[in-house]
């Protein structure tokens, strides 16, 4: 085996790519990252039936999204279907497979014995030594591995330590099935073998096979490549992972609004951690990654944290890849907030602008676009009910009292906040008592960011015709829909 390290990440394509694969898909690319190693990605498509060109569109793009990239083209596991035959014929030469002619009878029966007996189901090794000529008419065969009977196979697992199997336990599993498909145990062998796999990074749902596959490598006379199986994710009620709780495509990420950087810091520490730090740059990531700080429970998934982490990345990202990445959003999230899927250049100016303030209280890219709705929104605008309550007759006239200081006043925060907070004392009204149905003017919401701020971006134009729809007066300058 060389020194270099080489993971891998073997996905199977039928279904998307989960928030469980998309980590192990992390462990993996981080592990080979730090030791200057590298990661290939196998498409684990020998399932015909359940494997699907969306499926692996979907995982596809879903690392691209994610930002880990693998090395080498992609192999797809199905396309080497001959070699998988060609092995285990290599292994009947040697002896240490052997040809199996049980009927699904037979099969059935084994199982329902082992069934009454409270058994778990086993083969019983009727063709371990029998004579192929005794082989019944018309039966197919398929191939199984003649597994030790005596002693007991270990693992030296990175992240479970040694764990150990009695021979006895484990029957002599197929290794290619009577219509000469290989069975994904004796496929992934075969491959992590070809591929110079020398790290199999994996979830511990997997750590049986651990056990099969060593001795498959057995068998063959190869070496086995270190293991290392992490624990699954559970929801946040320590139950196994529901869709409620997280346990979607890592495309409906995307679409709920995170962004990558926030996704791979809270996948890193599902499950491994570095001292108490909780935020990572994908530097720190790399530098301070190893399996021997992976846990052996089980992580628990947790979405306020995964918020708060994509807020705080949300913060740090630029005003310019904010908004580049919601209007990648507008597909799924436009036409149902009366946006097309691109930001006209009026909207898109205004977001650039208002950005500083927006992403200041967003947890969620859709929290941002939902935010800035007062930025495209055609008049007259629509208030929801909490702005609605906010603007009653005592405010409408004040509203219209305000309009003619704003309309001569120079178009910055300063002196819009100068003229606003002159005209409440001059009326004996709170601030709040001008500016709360300012706001609700302006932006139909009860919330926004900084009010003086809003009214620049806005332009003084359209400030003044929401003011008006809201104040009652004749409109002068109808605002025009701009989406
Ligand atoms: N294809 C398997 C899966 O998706 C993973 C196999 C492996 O990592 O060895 O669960």
């Amino acid at each position: 085996m060389s020194d270099r390290i080489v993971t891998r990440f073997a996905p199977s394509p039928t279904g998307f790519l989960h928030i469980g694969g998309a980590r192990t898909a992390l462990f993996n690319w981080l592990y080979a990252r730090r030791t200057g190693g590298t990661m290939l990605l196998r498409i684990e498509d020998t399932d015909r039936e359940r494997s699907t060109e969306p499926a692996i569109e979907a995982i596809l793009d879903g690392l691209r999204w994610l930002g880990l990239d693998w090395d080498g083209d992609v192999v797809f596991q199905y396309a080497r279907a001959a070699r998988h035959r060609e092995a285990a014929e290599s292994l009947l030469a040697s002896g240490r497979a052997y040809r199996c002619f049980a009927t699904p009878q037979e099969l059935e029966e084994m199982r329902d014995t082992a069934r009454r007996e409270g058994r778990a189901p086993r083969y019983d090794g009727r063709w371990r030594d029998r004579d192929p000529a005794e082989a019944p008419a018309g039966v197919k065969p398929v191939i199984r591995l003649r597994a030790r009977q005596e002693g007991e196979t270990a693992v030296e697992d990175g992240v479970q330590g040694r764990v150990t199997w009695q021979n006895k336990d484990l029957d002599d599993l197929v290794l290619l099935r009577s219509d000469g498909n290989p069975t994904y145990m004796l496929a992934v062998v075969v491959d992590d073998h070809d591929m110079a796999i020398t790290d199999v990074i994996r979830g511990d749902d997997h750590l049986t096979n651990a056990a099969r596959q060593t001795q498959i490598y057995d068998a063959f006379g190869w070496s086995a490549p270190r293991f290392a199986h992490i624990p699954l994710i559970h929801g946040p009620d320590g139950a196994k992972l529901s869709k409620r709780h997280g346990a979607l495509g890592i495309e409906a990420y995307r679409d709920l609004g995170y962004l990558p950087a926030a996704l791979r810091n809270y996948l890193v520490r599902l499950g491994w951690s570095h001292g108490d730090q909780e935020i990572f740059s994908d530097e720190e990531m790399v530098a301070a990654f190893d399996l021997g700080s992976v846990g052996r429970s089980a992580a628990r998934f947790d979405f306020a944290k995964l918020e708060n982490l994509n807020g705080h990345y949300m913060r740090a990202a630029s005003d310019e890849e904010l908004v580049d990445r919601i209007e990648g959003l507008l597909p799924v999230l436009g036409p149902s907030r009366g946006l097309g899927t691109t930001f006209p250049a009026v909207v898109r100016a205004r977001l650039l602008v208002a950005m500083p303030g927006l992403k200041e209280r967003a947890k969620t890219l859709v929290d941002l676009l939902d935010s800035a709705y007062y930025l495209w929104a055609p008049g007259p605008l629509a208030l929801d009910a909490k702005a609605a309550s906010l603007v009653d007759d005592a405010a409408r006239d004040r509203l219209a009292a305000l309009r003619p200081r704003l309309d001569a006043v120079a178009w910055e925060p300063a002196a819009i906040e100068a003229a606003v907070r002159g005209f409440a004392d001059e009326v004996g009204a709170k601030l709040g008592q001008v500016a709360q149905p300012l706001r609700a003017s302006l932006t139909g919401r009860a919330t926004s960011p900084g009010l003086f701020d809003v009214m620049v971006v806005l332009g003084r134009d359209e400030s003044l015709a929401r003011i008006d729809a809201q104040a009652g007066r004749p409109v002068i300058a109808a605002s025009q829909p701009v989406a």
